[in-house]
């Protein structure tokens, strides 16, 4: 719950003891915990971090049941405080942490020893006013990060994100603090052609991975050799049909406009999006450019579906002439892709907004998508 929402205050106000999941879970666990998070690839960069780790923590200490990794975050699985009792204290907890969470872990003071940031775009203004104000509540997983006895507190930033890049700066030279910056082009081209994520910006999210396993001593080599086994997350552009030459790509998990312009970047081909959701009172300048250079059509749909029709015609470029269509429902939408689509086109449904319009949650939006596509006539 936001920590001014009413009932909270009510038991504030009452001097009643008020924590959370994410509180409890930091003081119970007795393993080294690696936070994730940013604006963007935040599930992502944990799950491929887990799977890095796997490939070396659990191959060295097969056969007893130590070193184990855990993951959790916004991808499905337990909640933490089921499985607390479980972990060990050679264990390592990868965790993806919004910036709720991270401002829940700042009112008891605690941090993950190791922590990494995606990057930093404008996000969930509608809860925190101003891009500052957000920024303050993600930095707090650096301000209260803290060295034990035997190692540092891990600080991990993406060099080519304006925030990460003026946070390595300001950390490098704490004491007890290791500072380590990335880039997308950090995976050399023998890793990345055993990668099969589309995009640069999951480039990015891989070279944030693979500086974490370094970091715990896991060797290229055995990147190279776990990576062709990683199976990308639902929802997260997932090909889900592929009919008369048209793919078809899930990627309800596109809850921002970078998210939805990263998508848009990661094709050659045609591309028809299908955009539109819950109004958090982000800017859609960039993204209806980006619409605008790359789509062939926006499908638009739910309560930003004029805002994000409106940036399209506001751009610059009438070249180009995106076909611009607001229909009622993601129904009408698939239906029309289905349509204008012809052999060698992508359908992209890449929302750039969250779902609660229309939606119980991204899950659920993408589920729905899948279902349409895969009733569409042969
Ligand atoms: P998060 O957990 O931060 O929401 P995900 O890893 O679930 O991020 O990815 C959500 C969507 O964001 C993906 O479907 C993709 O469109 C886009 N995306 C993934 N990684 C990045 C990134 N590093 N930068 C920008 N967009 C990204």
């Amino acid at each position: 719950m936001p920590n001014d929402n009413e009932l909270v205050e009510l038991a504030r106000r009452a001097s009643k003891f008020v924590t959370s999941q994410i509180n409890i879970f930091f003081e119970l666990c007795p393993a080294t915990i690696i936070g994730i998070t940013g604006s963007n690839g935040k599930s992502t960069t944990a799950a491929l971090t887990a799977h890095l780790l796997r490939a070396g923590v659990d191959s060295r200490l097969r056969g007893n049941d130590k070193g184990k990794v855990w993951l959790s975050g916004n991808i499905g699985n337990e909640p933490l405080l089921t499985i607390v009792d479980q972990i060990k204290d050679d264990d390592i907890v990868v965790l993806e942490l919004s910036s709720f969470q991270i401002e829940q872990l700042a009112q008891i003071q605690k941090a993950p020893q190791v922590a990494l940031l995606t990057n930093l775009t404008p996000n969930h203004l509608d809860r925190y006013g101003t891009f500052t104000a957000y920024c303050d509540a993600k930095e707090n997983i650096f301000k209260f990060q803290q060295a034990d006895d035997n190692s540092p507190a891990v600080s991990i930033f993406n060099g080519e994100d304006e925030i990460g890049a003026e946070w390595f700066e300001k950390y490098r030279r704490d004491a007890g603090r290791m500072c380590i910056k990335f880039s997308p082009d950090d995976a050399s081209e023998e890793i990345r052609k055993q990668f099969g994520l589309p995009g640069k910006a999951n480039l990015a999210n891989l070279a944030g991975a693979i500086a974490i396993a370094r970091y715990f001593g896991i060797k290229d080599e055995q990147i190279k050799a776990c990576l062709p086994e990683f199976k990308p997350l639902p929802h997260r552009l997932e090909l889900v049909a592929e009919k008369n030459g048209v793919k078809w790509y899930n990627d309800s998990k596109a809850t921002t406009s970078e998210s939805a312009i990263a998508s848009l970047e990661a094709f050659e081909q045609p591309v028809i999006i299908i955009a539109g959701g819950y109004d958090k009172g982000i800017a859609f300048d960039e993204l209806g450019e980006k619409m605008a250079q790359k789509a062939k059509a926006a499908i638009l749909i739910g309560q930003t579906a004029e805002k994000i029709g409106d940036a399209i015609s506001k751009t610059q470029d009438t070249r180009l002439k995106t076909q611009v269509k607001l229909v009622k429902s993601l129904v009408e939408a698939v239906s029309f892709a289905g349509q204008l689509a012809v052999e060698g086109d992508v359908v992209l449904l890449s929302p750039a907004c969250a779902s609660y319009d229309m939606f119980d949650n991204f899950e659920h939006r993408g589920r729905e998508f899948t279902k349409l596509v895969q009733e569409i006539s042969h």
